[in-house]
């Protein structure tokens, strides 16, 4: 049995009331970092219980804006895990420093915090750690490390937004958090990023930042830094915002499903992720890994002829083109878990839309096919 209709890898929730919200927007005049901008920093304050947030066009922008209002530049390094989305380690090289890979857990895909020490040097300034698919890395060590080095943390925590450990928001642990509102992950702008900091200093500098370097000294606007322009339009606000309010539910659907996952997915070719007790995962990818056995890209093909969406997770950045010729780094030697990763990763779908015969199907079709 074929499903009679194809299962993509993601669908995003957009519902009746998303489009109403937008056409507000368009009503009310007020197109670009207005009221509904407003609206959503304040929601994603309240969730994450951040003092600060700041929105942005999206998850790349954020996580540029947070390097340059650090002041990290050229000369400085960076540490990151070396299996994440290519924008983590795209933002780094957009300043003029240097990313410096760390090898992945592959029982959490995110950076091996053992190794993170090894890879300090003077030139260190942040680690990065990304968490990855919507889990939180080992944060408190990484504090501990960060704290001894006098490291900035900035969290590439795009995936995570609604991610705990012990009852902690993902991106609250370090310096500044940065989300990502892609239609890939569990609510969306189409485009869109929110910056999240407790630093009061930082936050105004991240805002004058996104617009131009704009600052109101006496009510007037003087031009203080070479900013950027990298505002939220009240489009991407009002579509966030008003996601924003079923995020709970979108969150338990994709943890229900999980569960599905790891319990009915049968075969011993396949280890399917798990999340601690003291971690909230948002799920925005069930990843799991095949055997070294199973051609990762044939199966993806034999899936989508099943009309079943499903792709490779996230890269091994050094792997990639532009990284492998710069650096010219061993990857098998120094990142194997990263490159197995990237070769033996699968993304199988997990969204608010998927219907239970959906995810029934796919178990079924995986199940027999392994
Ligand atoms: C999605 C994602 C980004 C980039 O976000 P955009 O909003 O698409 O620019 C960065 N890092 C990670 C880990 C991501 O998953």
């Amino acid at each position: 049995m074929i499903f009679p209709k194809y299962i993509p890898l993601m669908v995003p929730d957009i519902q009746e009331s998303d489009i109403e919200a937008l056409v507000d927007v368009l009503r009310s005049g007020k197109l670009v970092q207005g009221l509904k901008v407003e609206e959503l920093e304040i929601g994603i304050c309240k969730l994450t219980g951040s003092k600060h947030a700041i929105a942005v066009s999206n998850g790349t922008a954020s996580l540029h804006l947070a390097l340059v209002a650090l002041g990290i530049g050229k000369g400085d390094e960076v540490i990151i895990p070396a299996f994440s989305y290519i924008a983590t380690a795209n933002a780094i090289e957009l300043v003029g420093a240097t990313p410096i890979f760390v090898d992945i857990d592959l029982a959490t895909f995110n950076i091996n915090k053992s190794v993170i020490e090894k890879a300090i040097t003077t030139r260190t300034k942040a680690i990065m750690p990304v968490h990855e698919f919507g889990l939180v890395s080992e944060m408190n060590e990484i504090l501990a490390i960060a704290k001894k080095h006098q490291l900035f943390i900035i969290e590439d925590a795009a995936c995570a937004l609604g991610a705990t450990e012990n009852e902690k928001h993902a991106g609250t642990f370090g310096d500044v958090g940065s989300f990502s509102f892609h239609p890939r992950k569990a609510i969306t702008g189409g485009e869109g990023g929110v910056l999240v900091t407790d630093n009061e200093e930082l936050a105004a500098k991240l805002r004058i930042l996104r617009n131009h370097g704009i600052e109101i000294q006496n009510g007037k606007m003087e031009f203080v830094l070479p900013g950027f322009n990298y505002r939220m339009t009240d489009f991407q606000a009002a579509l966030i915002s008003n996601q924003l309010k079923r995020l709970p539910q979108i969150l338990e659907t994709k943890s229900k499903y999980a569960a599905r996952y790891q319990n009915d997915l049968k075969s011993d070719k396949i280890s399917v992720p798990r999340a601690p007790m003291n971690k909230k995962h948002t799920w925005q990818t069930f990843h799991v890994l095949l055997n070294a056995s199973i051609n990762r890209d044939a199966f993806v093909s034999l899936l989508n002829q099943n009309n079943i969406g499903s792709n490779y997770g996230a890269q091994c950045i050094p792997y990639q083109q532009f990284y492998k010729n710069k650096y010219r780094l061993n990857c098998g030697e120094l990142f194997p878990n990263s490159l197995f990763a990237y070769n033996q990763g699968l993304a199988l779908p997990i969204y608010e839309k998927l219907s239970l015969p959906e995810i029934e199907y796919i178990i079924e079709k995986i199940n027999a096919e392994l």
